[in-house]
């Protein structure tokens, strides 16, 4: 057998960093990243056999926890009938009606395989359907990998972005314009100078790229009143959040709060795979009847739809709609924000955390009253070395929390209460340390 360190040795030797994905190599705070063996329920198993209560899931995927029996049938009974066809088949249509009947605003939906290229591809179709360049996303957000989307703010206000990556020429950002998040004034700013050349504006409405910051309602409200007022899509990168903080995504809770609210444009990945490389993007029939082979905007994809990922996918979503399930996931979550909360402040540690669904997220704000961060700067200022230093303490107390302050953090139906007060207990020892 193998340990963590041995594996990570060869993997470096082989594979960039030993990892497949950044995040994966423990960079922002240190230390050798378990290679995990296998997972069931809740729980993780590293090369060396410890198990880990798991609040990644994948980044968001496994809300049913790992080895669900019905979604393991799925996926077994769909592997025997072929692994890709490169044709139609009768689950995307299912899935696909699934979705739309979850998600009002949406009529058609595509699937691809990965959330990075759904939002590339809603990009592309709301250039295409709106006939301009330019896109508007907030600092923080992460909408995947594509080139137009790696961009960070430049100095002052609404300027063009700048590449955040080696290998993305100026030329390919420059109508990638980077705002403030929750920030009404530079919103308003924007608009005015150039709302009419903006094709879509893409946020995270519940960002979970940078830990877990609320869009507030007054800025929702804003975001959705220009976006009308100029004709430019609204588009909501639900990858993490769809499925995951409500049955209908962060939409429906934010049309709770805004009569009338839906976004133009979604994009969805991570839960709707349960597990399996698969992503989609929906819009109004309208708007989706610009995409090939209907219209000019071209897309395609020899695994889109795959007939495992799509069994995997459409299990998962009979799960999750079943009655009472978000609000037994929903309460879990909240009685563990709560129970971290409870042992921060007894240990005299400044500490703010929220959570809307099975989603959650929690700060060592530098001061005792600094509230909620609300935009990446507030997050950039919070405590980031007593953060890794937590992540280390829970970590060898068996608790698996995202190895990196921007992330969020997932409960699964698969956690139980004891699961919830094992994890605050490991959280009042790893913090009184
Ligand atoms: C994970 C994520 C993506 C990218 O999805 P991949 O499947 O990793 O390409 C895009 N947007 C958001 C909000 C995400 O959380």
């Amino acid at each position: 057998m193998s340990s963590n360190e041995q594996l990570f040795q060869r993997a470096q030797g082989v594979i960039p960093g030993g990892v497949n994905s950044p995040v994966r190599a423990f960079r922002a705070v240190g230390g050798t990243p378990r290679f995990i063996q296998r997972a069931q329920g809740a729980y993780m198993w590293d090369a060396e056999g410890t198990k880990y209560i798991d609040y990644i899931g994948s980044w968001g995927p496994m809300i049913l926890g790992h080895g669900h029996p019905a979604v393991l049938d799925a996926v077994h009974q769909a592997a025997a009938d072929g692994f890709s066809f490169g044709a139609p088949t009768e689950r995307e249509v299912q899935l696909a009606e699934a979705i739309i009947a979850l998600v009002p605003s949406v009529e058609q939906v595509r699937l691809v395989s990965s959330g990075t290229e759904a939002g590339m591809s809603a990009i592309r179709l709301a250039r295409g359907a709106t006939g301009r360049s330019k896109i508007v996303k907030f600092e923080g957000c992460y909408h995947g990998h594509a080139d137009a989307l790696l961009v960070k703010a430049g100095s002052g206000l609404a300027t063009f972005g700048h590449p955040t990556s080696a290998g993305v020429p100026p030329e390919v950002v420059q109508h990638t314009l980077v705002l403030e998040y929750n920030n009404i004034e530079e919103l308003e700013a924007c608009f005015k100078a150039q709302g009419d050349e903006i094709a879509c504006v893409m946020i995270e409405p519940i960002c979970g790229n940078m830990n877990f910051v609320r869009a507030s309602v007054p800025f929702m409200k804003r975001l959705r009143e220009l976006c009308t007022q100029h004709g430019a899509m609204l588009a909501f990168d639900e990858v993490m959040t769809g499925f995951r903080v409500a049955l209908g995504g962060a939409q429906s809770v934010y049309a709770k709060l805004i009569p009338g609210f839906q976004p133009d444009m979604s994009v969805f990945g991570k839960v709707i795979g349960g597990g399996m490389p698969l992503a989609a993007f929906g819009s109004s029939k309208k708007v989706m009847s610009q995409l090939a082979p209907l219209g000019p905007v071209y897309q395609a994809g020899t695994l889109s739809g795959n007939p495992v990922a799509t069994a995997c996918g459409l299990a998962t979503l009979k799960e999750i709609s079943k009655p009472g399930f978000y609000e037994a996931l929903g309460a879990r979550t909240q009685s563990m924000v709560a129970g971290l909360t409870k042992v921060a402040q007894a240990a005299g540690v400044p500490f703010v955390g929220d959570s809307e669904g099975g989603m959650f997220g929690f700060f060592f704000s530098a001061t005792a009253t600094s509230p909620q961060p609300q935009n990446y700067g507030e997050v950039m200022a919070t405590d980031k070395d007593r953060f890794n230093r937590f992540f280390h303490g829970m970590l060898n107390r068996g608790v698996y929390l995202a190895p990196a302050l921007y992330e969020a953090g997932f409960v699964s139906a698969a956690h139980t209460e004891a699961d919830i007060a094992a994890t605050v207990a490991a959280a009042a020892e790893a913090l009184q340390d």
